[in-house]
């Protein structure tokens, strides 16, 4: 069971960020580290993740201090600037079982490029 509250330095995303294992990065400042999903669902799917240990976004709101949170939330929308996403994007965090998420560092799916299909599936 994925544990949305006590952050585990051994996920994938940690190594990302520890240069442990590569990543196709599309963006980078001293907040976010952007970089292309594994499995694309869109044309455009880039996960944007905090430089900082949240397991979730449940945990993000709980822990991150007002200024980090600025500041992520701006970097997501500089990297929307930069890929010039005029035609709209769409965010989706997945949060614990229910959600749907995989892996335990915060993570915004970012996907564009074409018209984003239905809102949820079964
Ligand atoms: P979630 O289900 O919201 O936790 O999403 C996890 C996402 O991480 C999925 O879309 C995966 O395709 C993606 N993913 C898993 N491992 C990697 C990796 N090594 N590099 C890039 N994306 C990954």
């Amino acid at each position: 069971m994925i544990d949305i509250l006590n952050y585990n330095n051994e996920n994938i995303f940690a190594k990302i960020l520890r240069k442990e294992i590569p990543s196709k990065k599309v963006f980078e400042n001293d907040v976010v580290y952007a970089f292309e999903d594994i499995n694309p669902q869109a044309p455009i799917h880039i996960l944007v993740i905090p430089k900082k240990p949240f397991c979730s976004f449940t945990d993000f709101s709980k822990k991150a201090d007002a200024e980090f949170m600025q500041e992520f939330i701006r970097s997501i929308n500089l990297i929307v600037e930069e890929l010039d996403l005029k035609e709209g994007y769409r965010l989706i965090t997945n949060i614990g079982k229910y959600g749907g998420q995989e892996v335990p560092h915060l993570h915004f799916h970012l996907l564009s490029g074409k018209k984003i299909g239905k809102m949820v599936s079964t």
